[in-house]
């Protein structure tokens, strides 16, 4: 929807005020509050993670991901004594694409049993595993397919506004139809946990995250990240998988891997570009006879 200004768009959600307890139009380049509305008003203007972090920026930022993917995004926060579901989308301007953000009071559905008797870190604590539970994939516990459409967009613009490198690894189990066929889904399972936890041991220790893309394909993400150290890190990957055995008790499975690896280093690509280039690299590895790494 395209309004001619900020005051405008207040004006318009102001329809909606009994749905939201909190409506404020932010500018997602600066992250202060343009416009707000709110029925016991107690924000004194500021940036937008004043509300919620005294002053510190939020790792989950819906207000930048809904402005970098235009699209809707939801989180859950805690103010003081509330909880509230916030929920940023971009709206269009003439001259400027501001965030407008939604914020519910949802304190009294439960969503945090007996809150009146936990302090203010065990709350923390609970809407930050909440969140968590987002974007984790159920079966491996690493970040889901999710997680990797709403980080990798501003992963890809940090990397290009700071002039700085990221490498992404795209893993695809071998043959890994087989050994469902083999030995059973559910060993088949235990073998996507063990590879899950094997990659994410050696990725805690470069910074990084990893992400499951998709059935047995996995996605590590290397910010500030050279197409050298990327290749080592995907060489130590394959090491760390090497003669691991997996799956359940009594079976020997020891799977390999094919990896591809791509760095964007200042050229233009958005995040479907980049999937697309690293998928490429597990193709040539998949065809060079598998259990290998190609990096571009
Ligand atoms: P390639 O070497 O070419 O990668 O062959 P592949 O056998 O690994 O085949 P492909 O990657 O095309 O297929 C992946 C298989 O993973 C197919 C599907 O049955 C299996 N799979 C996907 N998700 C799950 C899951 O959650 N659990 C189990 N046990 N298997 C899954
Ligand atoms: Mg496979």
């Amino acid at each position: 929807m395209i309004f001619q200004d900020s005051q405008k768009i207040v004006e318009f959600m102001l329809n909606f005020q009994g749905l939201f307890d909190v409506i404020r139009v932010v500018d997602p380049m600066s992250r202060k509050v343009v416009e707000y509305f709110e029925r016991e008003p107690f924000l004194q203007g500021g940036h937008c993670y004043d509300y919620w972090k005294n002053g510190v920026l939020c790792a989950n930022c819906i207000s930048s991901r809904a402005f970098l993917q235009e699209d809707t995004f939801v989180k859950i926060e805690y103010n003081k004594d509330k909880i509230y579901m916030a929920m940023a989308s971009p709206v269009i301007l003439p001259e400027h694409t501001y965030v407008v953000e939604m914020l519910k009071d949802v304190t009294e559905t439960g969503i945090v049993p007996d809150m009146e008797r936990k302090t203010i870190d065990e709350i923390n604590g609970i809407i930050e595993m909440l969140n968590l539970e987002i974007v984790t994939d159920e079966l491996t516990q690493v970040y889901n397919r999710r997680y990797i459409n709403e980080q990798l967009p501003t992963e890809l613009y940090d990397a290009a506004t700071e002039g700085l490198p990221l490498s992404v690894i795209m893993m695809d189990i071998d043959h890994f139809k087989a050994v469902n066929d083999t030995y059973g889904h559910v060993c088949g399972d235990e073998v996507l946990k063990t590879f899950s936890s094997v990659i994410r041991s050696v990725v805690q220790e470069k910074d990084g995250w990893v992400a499951r893309y998709g059935g047995d394909e996995f996605l590590v993400v290397l910010p500030n990240t050279g197409p050298q150290e990327a290749n080592t890190a995907a060489q130590d990957l394959c090491s760390a998988l090497a003669g691991r055995e997996m799956g359940c008790t009594g079976r020997k499975i020891c799977a390999t891997v094919s990896v591809g690896t791509y760095t964007v280093m200042g050229q233009a690509l958005n995040v479907e570009e980049l999937l697309a280039r690293v998928d490429q690299n597990v193709y040539r590895a998949k065809e060079r006879g598998r259990n290998t790494v190609v990096s571009d």
